[in-house]
């Protein structure tokens, strides 16, 4: 009895120096939030998720007292952070705490401001000069100049009128400005971004800021600026960094906007440049391209049955995005013929699937006119006698069969 008694104590001092020795590597992160004109109850669990899952964070949230209440409260220990997470939109915080913030930030430590951040704290010099650009709660002119890019140009725009505006929310391509930084090192040139709020008519102070990514805000989609304005932005303040994200207005859940994988991934990247000032995490190959938005049903990689199998399920709009990933798989295995057939035999699984839409069904034939063997020639071939599939299978099978 003794015995099993020591064991006991040996495993349980084991465990706890093996979970201690694992919550030292991951980076403490601290996701303060508690009040927002923004769903904050569905968005800082899947920041929180989000950054946990690279395994390089290590992530808690704080809540600030509610509207009104007693801010003196509010009073973090930073210097056991090495990131904090600003999902707040709310009341002013004390100067104790403001000015504990700023020491933080001066002294080396890492912030991402995601979204309605920016609306925050608009009489909060330092603040602003984190964020770089902020928009509404009375901001104009006082605070800073627009910046957007116009015809490919980085314009700073000193015009008077007011900060903050976005059309209805939609799908918009983000396009890459800065491509040697390390957030968006490898990243593709442009792509489609989940339904979201596209952020405009940012102003403030642009301090020791880079803009890494902009969208057209069109007129079409209403109120749109015509200028390709800011998305992704890299500040620095002191010896701290600031990634600036002005994604992700969250739904229940998360929505489309924090599914997308673009945000989730740049939303990753950016978190650890902040912390380190380096990235190490290689760019998924579910990355969005401008072919299509990719989702993330549970904000992991996607499998690549998980994407055939929602091509083969969806519509052509919703099979379009997933066949943008599937492109990019077969871009991947380019001479791995293993591969290569391991993917077609799937890809024909779902072809010749019972549940599979016409729409899918073509996607696929296309695909596999130009990347399948042999081996999809019978399932092809059964498919000619299908009135509304006889085109594509046969151009497909004329297709395979002079290879
Ligand atoms: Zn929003």
């Amino acid at each position: 009895m003794k015995k099993q008694y020591l064991l006991f104590i040996v495993l349980a001092g084991l465990l706890t120096f093996f979970c201690a020795c694992k919550n030292e590597t991951a980076y403490k992160t601290l996701i303060i939030t508690g009040q927002n004109n923004h769903n904050w109850k569905a968005s800082s669990p899947v920041l929180k998720q989000i950054l946990d899952e690279t395994g390089l964070f290590s992530s808690e949230i704080i809540t600030t007292p509610d509207k009104g209440g007693d801010m003196k409260a509010f009073n973090p220990d930073f210097s056991k952070y090495k990131l904090v997470v600003i999902d707040y939109n709310g009341d002013s915080w004390s100067d104790k705490t403001n000015n504990a913030f700023v020491e933080y930030v001066r002294n080396g430590g890492g912030v991402v401001l995601y979204h309605a951040a920016d609306n925050s704290f608009p009489s909060w010099k330092e603040y602003n000069e984190m964020s770089g650009l902020g928009g509404w709660g009375d901001r104009n002119q006082k605070d800073g100049p627009y910046v957007y890019y116009k015809n490919n140009q980085l314009v700073t725009d000193t015009s008077a009128g007011n900060g903050g505006s976005h059309g209805k929310r939609r799908e918009f391509l983000v396009r890459t400005r800065i491509t040697d930084h390390p957030i968006t090192r490898g990243l593709p040139e442009a792509w489609l971004h989940g339904t979201d709020e596209l952020y405009s008519q940012l102003r403030g102070p642009a301090k020791n800021m880079q803009i890494l990514a902009t969208a057209f805000a069109d007129s079409a989609a209403g109120g749109g600026t015509m200028r390709d304005e800011p998305m992704l932005m890299a500040i620095t303040f002191g010896k701290g960094r600031i990634f600036h994200t002005t994604m992700g207005h969250a739904d229940e859940g998360g929505g489309p906007s924090m599914h997308c994988a673009g945000f989730i991934i740049t939303l990753q990247r950016g978190a650890e440049w902040a912390t380190t000032g380096e990235v190490t995490q290689k760019v998924p190959w579910d990355f969005p391209s401008s072919a299509g938005v990719v989702l993330r049903s549970d904000f992991k990689e996607l499998t690549l049955e998980e994407a055939i199998t929602n091509i083969g399920s969806y519509d052509i709009v919703k099979s379009t995005k997933n066949l943008s990933y599937l492109q990019n798989k077969i871009r991947s295995l380019a001479g791995d013929e293993q591969g290569l057939l391991k993917l077609e035999k799937m890809m024909v699984k779902v072809l010749t699937g019972k549940e599979t839409t016409i729409e899918a069904k073509k996607l696929l034939l296309r695909e596999l006119s130009w990347m399948g063997s042999d081996y999809s020639v019978p399932a092809i071939k059964a498919l000619e006698s299908d009135a509304e599939l006889k085109d594509e299978a046969e151009f497909a099978l004329s297709r395979l069969q002079t290879k």
